[in-house]
């Protein structure tokens, strides 16, 4: 029997050969893995009537890990997205996003090293919608109005943005706490306060109150406007940021992009009982099925999932490899060589698996 049974959900669009990648080269650093295989897509619907089968969420419970592919969300339809149903099912709370630059990627920065925890259940994320004309949307307008709170446009879709005590307290708490397992110096807490008092207001005051508890690590706070200047002009100033939903979505992109691009950039969400480790990126349709995707993400974050389990040799030779492939960039995917302006051919996303795999052979 294997040492540690994990969940593997490939999602769909890129997400089937990243995850077959990934498989390979956890395998190929050593470590003892059985993988359980459960699906979530659009795929699923016909079969299951969801795309998030009850069974996929079960085995999840089961095994306590998971890592997980991209799952498209299409725009503006009828399904809601696959992986806010599952963060919401399995009280994933917390989103973590490591941001390092890597040495051959093209960066636009050598020296980004900091850590996006961004909370991920609430916010303009918790999909309290009222669509513009309905029975809802018209109380709600009315309600507004008669409360004194402002006037809305009788022809406005709404969606509600809740910030609770329970998750902000909780999010910033999982932030100090990160900083001090892995020795980090200091937490920014990025908001827009100024504009809403009462959602980003509150999680700003509870951010202050937690980080009181936490006197050894330095604390600041930055308008999320602020933020993104400041980032962009120097990302050296940053440690660990904490983010309610929706900013910390754009700012984990934003981030990624400084250090290497969407193909490099791995995740984990994180609950009090579960973790699911995923890429940051979404299931890229534009170049699905044609072997050209980068799996550094995905691997990158099985890297983190090692971690977790308590695997720190096999997590530490895979990111040596993944620091030594790129350190003579002479087999990368199509969006490296893009990044750095190389006229050399891209590998596929096979060859480079295969050639990560040989040099962790090598390794070990
Ligand atoms: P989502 O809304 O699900 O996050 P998205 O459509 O915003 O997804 P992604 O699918 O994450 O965006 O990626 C945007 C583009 O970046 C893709 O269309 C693809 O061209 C490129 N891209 C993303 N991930 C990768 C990857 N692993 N390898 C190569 N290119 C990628």
């Amino acid at each position: 029997m294997a040492k540690h049974v994990v969940t593997l959900i490939p999602g769909d669009g890129i997400g089937l050969e990243t995850s077959a990648a990934m498989q390979k080269v956890v395998a190929a650093a050593g470590a003892d893995i059985e993988w359980e295989l459960a699906e979530a897509g659009a795929h699923m619907i016909e079969s299951c009537g969801s795309p998030l089968p009850e069974s996929t969420i079960e085995s999840v419970r089961r095994n306590k890990v998971a890592i997980k592919g991209p799952v498209t969300t299409p725009v503006g339809t009828g399904f809601r997205s696959v992986n806010v149903a599952l963060r919401k099912a399995l009280n994933l709370n917390v989103c973590l996003r490591p941001v390092l630059s890597i040495p051959g990627t093209g960066s636009r920065y050598e020296d980004v090293n900091l850590v996006v925890v961004r909370e991920n259940s609430e916010d303009l994320y918790a999909g309290v919608e009222f669509e513009e004309g309905s029975e809802g949307a018209k109380k709600l307008i009315a309600f507004c109005e008669e409360q004194g709170a402002g006037t809305i446009r009788p022809d406005s879709g709404i969606s509600i943005k809740p910030i609770s005590v329970t998750a902000s307290d909780a999010i910033v708490e999982f932030a100090f706490e990160y900083a001090k397992k892995h020795g980090r110096k200091k937490v920014t807490a990025a908001h827009k306060a100024n504009i809403m008092k009462y959602s980003d207001g509150l999680f700003l005051r509870e951010a202050r109150k937690v980080a009181e508890s936490y006197p050894e690590i330095e604390f600041n706070d930055n308008i999320i406007d602020a933020f993104c200047m400041n980032l962009v002009m120097d990302p050296s100033r940053f440690d660990v940021i904490v983010f309610p939903n929706l900013y910390g979505d754009i700012a984990s992109d934003l981030c990624a992009g400084l250090a290497g691009g969407l193909g490099i950039a791995p995740g984990a969400n994180i609950g009090p009982e579960y973790a699911v480790f995923e890429a940051v990126h979404g299931s890229a349709p534009d170049i699905a099925g044609q072997d050209k995707c980068n799996p550094t993400a995905e691997i990158l974050s099985a890297a983190m999932m090692l971690d977790h389990l308590g695997e720190f040799d096999c997590a530490e030779r895979i990111r040596a490899a993944v620091r030594k492939i790129y350190s003579d960039a002479s087999v990368v995917t199509g969006d490296i060589r893009y990044a750095t302006n190389s006229d050399k051919p891209a590998a596929s996303c096979t060859a480079f698996t295969d050639e990560l795999c040989r040099i962790l052979s090598e390794d070990l």
